[in-house]
């Protein structure tokens, strides 16, 4: 069985072709710059890599290059769109009206559209889209919605619930959803395998530190709580995202600069983070290289960082009543041994104690344990691989 897996934003929309009989990725590519002069296509597959350079307006005709891309003679994979048994489209918001991955059909595309867009504004919308270019260019193939708030879902009430009125919840829906669900899923699923225990026996936080980062608590297989809220605004500090803040610091601070609400809501998603911190970027490897040159605040937004992180991991291990296995994922989970370090530094009393060198490796691909043989609590690097999760929830459905 073959599943496509569509990855649609605004003005790009990037795929994966995987083989679900040996979960491996026949082809993949990105479509950028939809709606933009100069848009193109990037294709990888056969081991090959070949650029479709043509006007792309909208995602139907992003669709139309991908599938011609997937027959193309150089890096096609395929002979016909029929060897595709079934579609699966990440979503990003799901509301309270999708607890799990779910078929596409007319009314839940209503559902998505009236219900879940004022949620994410930025990427719901551009989603359906590619959901949408599918249905026109790929007929009555199956399509499935996978969220990435899914696997949070699990969350009791006293863990998602914010200290406003109850009716306000209820009326708007206003609570924590929790994003990067995924990504948890995946690397807490290695992880109990990779401990070889009974999932419901497993208490593991899994950290996914990348431009955006969140930390979740996983017990018994299942998220209990996450750091991201409403929107994915919330938790640790990021690349360019403040992270947690008192509400009535944001009201101050858009007074003085003059902001509207939302002007300074806009502010904390795109001008803080690290980037705010440190002045100087946003991207972790420019902080690191610019820390060690002696940049006091580049070192400042890292310290911020690490603190926050291991701040998170403490209170879940609280929240679970103990800590099995610490995860490190995305892209500065994965590569960045300093990050890594110093948020474990002082978690001995939690029975972590990590192995310098093994901290220290190569980023293999594979999953690595970095806490010595002795050390209580594991901590573990597992490569994160949303889209395999995609295609395995859309398999699983169709
Ligand atoms: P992501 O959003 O998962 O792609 O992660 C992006 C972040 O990961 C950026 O801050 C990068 O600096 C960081 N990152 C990615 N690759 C590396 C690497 N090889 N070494 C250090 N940091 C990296």
């Amino acid at each position: 069985m073959k599943i496509l897996v569509v990855n649609a934003g605004s003005s790009s929309l990037k795929y994966q072709l995987i083989d679900m009989d040996t979960e491996g990725v026949l082809a993949k590519g990105n479509v950028e710059r939809i709606g933009i002069d100069g848009s193109f296509l990037k294709a990888k597959g056969n081991g090959k890599e070949k650029i479709f350079e043509k006007p792309v307006p909208d995602h139907t005709v992003a669709i139309e290059l991908v599938l011609n891309a997937l027959q193309d003679e150089e890096v096609g994979v395929i002979k016909s769109m029929d060897e595709i048994t079934a579609v699966g489209h990440r979503m990003v918001a799901s509301g309270e009206y999708f607890k799990e991955t779910t078929l596409v059909t007319p009314e839940v595309l209503t559902t998505l559209k009236e219900k879940t867009f004022e949620l994410a504004p930025l990427h719901n919308p551009a989603a359906v889209k590619g959901v949408e270019g599918c249905m026109k260019v790929m007929g009555d193939k199956p399509m499935a919605l996978v969220f990435d708030t899914s696997f949070h879902q699990t969350m009791p009430k006293h863990a998602y619930l914010y200290g406003i009125q109850y009716e306000d919840y209820e009326r708007y829906g206003v609570r924590k959803y929790g994003f990067h669900g995924t990504s948890h899923k995946f690397v807490s699923e290695e992880a109990i395998k990779y401990l070889g225990k009974k999932a419901e026996d497993t208490k593991i936080v899994t950290c996914h530190l990348g431009n955006g980062s969140s930390i979740s608590a996983v017990k018994g297989g299942k998220c209990v709580d996450t750091t991201m809220g409403f929107t994915p605004l919330a938790g640790v500090l990021m690349g360019t995202r403040s992270g947690d803040i008192d509400v009535s610091a944001v009201e101050f601070l858009a007074q003085k600069k003059g902001l509207s609400f939302s002007e300074a809501v806009n502010y904390l998603n795109k001008q803080c983070g690290v980037q705010g911190i440190s002045g100087v970027s946003s991207d972790f490897r420019d902080l690191i290289a610019e820390a060690d040159k002696g940049n006091e605040r580049c070192q400042l937004a890292l310290d911020m960082f690490a603190y926050q992180v291991k701040r998170y991991v403490g209170a879940y291990a609280a929240a679970m009543g103990g800590l099995d296995a610490i995860v490190f994922t995305a892209g500065i989970g994965e590569n960045t041994p300093t990050v890594r370090a110093a948020v474990c530094s002082g978690l001995e009393f939690l029975g972590v104690e990590m192995d310098k060198k093994a901290n220290e490796g190569k980023n293999t691909g594979a999953i690595r344990e970095i806490s010595t043989k002795a050390s209580k609590t594991k901590v573990l690097v597992i490569p994160t691989n949303e889209e395999l999760v995609i295609a395995r929830e859309t398999a699983a459905l169709v």
